[in-house]
């Protein structure tokens, strides 16, 4: 029977630690939660500047319910494009220096319309190993030829541009990694892709917000000019605090976009009321120098805390920073050792990371106190 070999393949997921549970949250969005009555700091959130519950975007979205309503009704190019959207678009623009910025409802969504939007049969597409799954599912959409180049590594990288008759061709990265926490080399992409005519797709779920003057992003970080050949993508339910995504580039290829992303044209528009709260969270993001000075400090505490113990972090300079563990059952009783206490550290084990790369991902937000980050590095210790 069909039903009895999908039991069996879930019965083996649990034999091997990889069955995934999930848990109901008592409070809203913050360092404190509670689950089951048990308070709990939790390190889980990718809600880096802790805007998520913020009263300033709950304003925002309680005043943009008042004047929007809270459905839009249709897909954006049929009715669903409303006042909400376009103001937030042009923000988006003129925050991230492009010519145009395109919404879309999630980061998962922007990138499986891009990539097949971009190239086809008889394009490759250059893609970091490492890259999320939504790229990676977008690539197979995409149905071009897909070349992967191991982390970061621009020399194979180059091999492979070099060697490549594609007729169109795309390079494709993470500008952070999410399970690693590290940077791609976006100058060294960006310079291949202008050597070899290609694309550069940069996926900045993890930097918008948080990295470069003002949050402005990884390619602010590096002080890269908004090039014609890039196509920057940006999360909005991360450290925005909401929900949805951008895409932002030359006023050609959103053109095209808006044109050809299936994700974009047969979706329905997100609520106004998200809208409405990004208008507030971007200006919260200019303004927010004070709470990304907070999430360094943060950063660096818990670098210091643990620097002596046997606990590998991976050499990350992001709000994620990955406890090395390996071995899944392991890490599941880490992560359990240190829920016992009241503390929610993720473990994040195959086919997330590759195999034998196990590890709690503590991520940190501006949200969290140093007194609750101390007592996560002295659990730690006392676990090591
Ligand atoms: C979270 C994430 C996405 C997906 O964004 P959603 O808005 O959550 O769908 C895409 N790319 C990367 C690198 C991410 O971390």
């Amino acid at each position: 029977m069909i039903w009895e070999e999908l039991q069996g393949e879930l019965d083996a997921l649990q034999r091997d630690g990889l069955k995934r549970t999930r848990r109901t949250l008592e409070l809203p969005c913050g360092p404190q939660a509670q689950v089951d009555g048990q308070p709990l700091i939790s390190f889980c959130s990718n809600d880096y500047l802790g805007l998520a519950n913020d009263p300033a975007l709950v304003d925002a979205a309680c005043a943009g319910a008042r004047v929007w309503g809270v459905g839009s009704g249709a897909s954006h190019l049929v009715s669903g494009h409303l006042g909400a959207h376009a103001a937030l678009e042009e923000k988006l623009a003129e925050f991230t220096g492009f010519a145009r910025a395109l919404l879309f409802s999630t980061g998962y969504l922007a990138n499986l319309g891009i990539v097949p939007a971009l190239v086809g049969r008889n394009d490759a597409v250059f893609a970091d190993r490492l890259n999320h799954a939504s790229l990676i599912d977008a690539v197979q959409l995409s149905r071009a030829d897909s070349q992967r180049y191991p982390h970061a590594d621009l020399a194979t990288l180059e091999r492979l541009l070099a060697t490549s008759t594609a007729r169109r061709k795309l390079i494709l990265t993470d500008a952070v990694f999410s399970m690693d926490g590290d940077l791609a080399p976006l100058p060294g992409l960006l310079a291949l892709a202008e050597r070899f005519d290609a694309w550069l797709v940069v996926d900045d779920a993890h930097g918008f917000g948080v990295l470069g003057r003002q949050g402005r992003g990884s390619l602010a970080h590096f002080n890269l000019p908004a090039a014609e050949r890039l196509v920057y993508m940006g999360t909005l339910g991360k450290a925005a605090g909401a929900a949805g995504a951008f895409v932002a580039g030359s006023a050609t290829v959103i053109e095209w976009l808006q044109q050809r992303a299936r994700s974009y044209i047969f979706t329905t528009a997100s609520s106004p009321i998200i809208a409405c709260a990004l208008a507030s969270s971007l200006d919260l993001i200019a303004a927010g120098d004070a709470r990304r000075q907070h999430l360094w400090q943060l950063v660096a505490q818990l670098r210091d805390g643990l620097a002596d113990t046997r606990w590998r972090l991976l050499p990350s300079p992001t709000a994620i920073q990955p406890v090395i563990i390996g071995d899944n059952h392991d890490t599941l009783r880490i992560a359990g050792a240190l829920y016992a206490r009241g503390l929610w550290v993720p473990a994040i084990r195959p086919p997330t990371v590759p195999k034998g790369t196990a590890r709690l991902r503590v991520s940190l937000t501006a949200a969290h106190s140093e007194a609750q980050l101390a007592r996560l590095v002295d659990a730690l210790r006392e676990l090591a």
